[in-house]
């Protein structure tokens, strides 16, 4: 069914780059095996689910939404490719996404935009806005994303959809492309908060390849989804996201969601975090720094494209033309800011101070949870915006994550959920839960009592 909804709507909305319609029925087919030979099958079992296209799966395309990497075939599957198989969930292809995912809106990606399925004029959000898209237009009911700075999260907003960024560490980053390796982190998109706990348990937990991963039980999940209660528990409204730039309708309903929050037991207090206003700053050095590191390996010598190889360049000038052709603007734009501020006479004065303010961050966090449970937040300042509108005002674009970013650079969980259409635009209009670390069962559990 799911196949059909995609070939009946998906060269409207482009949410996938990669139909893997043979594999799928296979994988489908292998769980129906078992289920006739009475094997004890896990909750998703047989479940159809989109890809972010940044997880390898071995022998299927990998693009990362660029240029560089098209038509390669990776010789193995990412840690959560091989859970999600172990988990005999059905994986029906690959999703659109921006370039490496470096973008709030789908649009870097080499292969064109995706559609909002609420209005296809419109951004899905990004960089995962594939996958998100996807689960909003009923082509999957399950998706997996990544969060570097809140690619999980503002999709999941701006198309109506749940969407989790799990505790950094709580996801294997093993076989899942690096944009900046200290705040990437894959997590669960899914229509309900129960459907995203389920996946979140079924991709989560330590994995020996990647070491940064965290050795410790997976928070307790399904269970806290399950219960979904706020009774008792104190919650932090971050006073620095409202004001200047956030849309009317989208204030209103993060409002009435305060106040069903209040009415259904919780205790709600306003929480001053000074050092947020700075965090965009900090992320968009830290993370075009970490790109620029990442993304040398892509030198045209190991795998992707190689342009110029005729025996008539040298190897550097193969790697530059290579990377010229292959790499898209923002991709490059990233890479250059990334390259200056890392160098030398500069890397204090930039990177090192990021990394300062990345630590006020984290104490603002810190002081925050001695006093309340979880903190509560718009996702985005505003709804789905059209098409093309920020494409070139990269300030603009980087204003979507103004909520987001705080909780990678602090490491911690966040969740975003649909509260309710704007009633200026009838977009929908997404809640953010931010959780202290390795406390990812708090988002569930506010999140399914508010849902
Ligand atoms: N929009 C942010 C960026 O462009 C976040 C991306 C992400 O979370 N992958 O970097």
């Amino acid at each position: 069914a799911h196949l059909a909804r995609i070939e009946a709507v998906d060269e409207k909305v482009h949410a996938f780059l990669h139909v893997d319609r043979e594999g799928a029925l296979a994988q489908a087919r292998a769980v129906d095996a078992k289920r006739a030979a009475g094997e004890e099958l896990g909750p998703l079992a047989g479940v159809p689910l989109a890809l972010k296209d940044i997880f390898t799966t071995e022998g299927v395309p990998t693009t990362v939404g660029s240029k560089i990497l098209e038509g390669w075939l990776p010789p193995y599957d990412a840690t959560v490719t091989k859970r999600l198989k172990a988990a005999g969930i059905v994986i029906l292809g690959k999703t659109n996404m921006d370039e490496f995912a470096m973008g709030s809106s789908t649009e870097n990606s080499a292969y064109g935009p995706t559609g909002n399925p609420w209005d296809l004029t419109r951004i899905p959000g990004g960089s995962g806005g594939g996958s998100s898209a996807a689960i909003a237009s009923f082509q999957a009911p399950l998706a997996i994303g990544t969060d570097t700075g809140g690619s999980i999260r503002q999709p999941a907003a701006v198309t109506g959809t749940v969407g989790v960024k799990p505790t950094y560490g709580g996801v294997s980053r093993y076989g899942m492309v690096a944009f900046s390796s200290s705040l990437d982190q894959g997590g669960p998109c899914a229509r309900t908060v129960l459907d995203a706990a389920l996946l979140h348990e079924a991709m989560a937990g330590h994995d020996p390849l990647d070491s940064t991963s965290v050795d410790a039980p997976v928070p307790p999940v399904v269970e806290a989804a399950r219960a979904g209660s706020v009774a008792g528990m104190r919650v932090g409204v971050v006073k620095q996201f409202r004001g200047e730039g956030y849309q009317a309708g989208v204030v209103q309903r993060f409002d009435e969601a305060v106040a069903v929050l209040k009415e259904l037991g919780a205790e709600v207090v306003e929480v001053d975090c000074p050092s947020f206003d700075l965090a965009l700053s900090a992320y968009y050095l830290i993370a075009p720094s970490e790109c620029s590191s990442n993304l040398a390996r892509f030198d045209a010598m190991r795998y992707g494209l190689r342009v110029g190889d005729d025996g008539s360049h040298s190897a550097e000038d193969v790697t530059a033309l290579s990377r010229e052709a292959g790499f898209g603007d923002e991709v490059k734009r990233r890479i250059m800011l990334g390259t200056y501020a890392l160098s030398s006479g500069y890397y204090d004065a930039y990177y090192g101070s990021a990394q300062k303010v990345r630590t006020l961050i984290k104490r603002d966090f810190e002081s925050a949870f001695e006093r309340v449970d979880v903190l509560v937040s718009p996702t985005t300042p505003t709804t789905a915006f059209p098409i093309g509108e920020r494409a070139d005002d990269p300030m603009a674009m980087y204003l979507a994550d103004l909520c987001t970013i705080p909780a990678n650079l602090a490491g911690n969980a966040a969740m975003s959920l649909p509260c309710g259409l704007a009633p200026e635009d009838g977009l929908p209009v997404g809640l953010q839960i931010i959780a202290p670390a390795m406390k990812d069962e708090r988002l569930y559990q506010v999140g399914a009592a508010v849902e």
